[in-house]
């Protein structure tokens, strides 16, 4: 359980621009947009990162939030936008409850601009990796 300052919105004890609500999400606009429409879509479940996030809420997130990026874009006229979802303070994470952004990026200059310092991926090195990972899953 953690207590953060979007656990105030959704008791209503702070204000916020509310577009969406139901049993487990709230969706409301960034007190500070990156671009006009810039969304924030929170689960009620209040844990700071997405992999501790429950099946249900998690489902519940997964079926609005098409429809949530559909209205921002007709309400802001901006068919490309971005999903970013911060997990940690390394990761540029602020507010410690699970949140995904919808930016609109209206312009090359508007909305998120992101670094990508992308190298190809080795053979072996996607292998053990791949390898690792699936691990992991079963
Ligand atoms: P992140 O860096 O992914 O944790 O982003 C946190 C986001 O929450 C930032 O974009 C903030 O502008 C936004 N934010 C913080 N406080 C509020 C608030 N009271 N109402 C709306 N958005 C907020």
């Amino acid at each position: 359980m953690s207590e953060t300052i979007f656990s105030r919105i959704i008791r209503g004890e702070l204000p916020c621009h509310r577009l969406y609500e139901d049993e487990h999400v709230l969706a409301f606009l960034d007190i500070f947009p990156l671009s006009p429409g810039h969304t924030l879509v929170i689960p009620k479940q209040a844990v700071a990162t997405l992999d501790q996030l429950s099946d249900d809420a998690s489902a519940a997130i997964g079926r609005v939030l098409p429809r949530l990026c559909r209205a921002v874009m007709a309400a802001t006229g901006v068919s490309d936008y971005n999903i970013l979802q911060n997990n940690g303070a390394a990761a540029h994470q602020a507010v410690f409850h699970v949140h995904f952004h919808i930016i609109p990026k209206p312009s090359a200059e508007a909305g998120l601009g992101i670094g990508w310092p992308a190298q190809k991926l080795g053979d072996s090195d996607g292998q053990d990796m791949a390898e690792k990972i699936r691990g992991q899953l079963k």
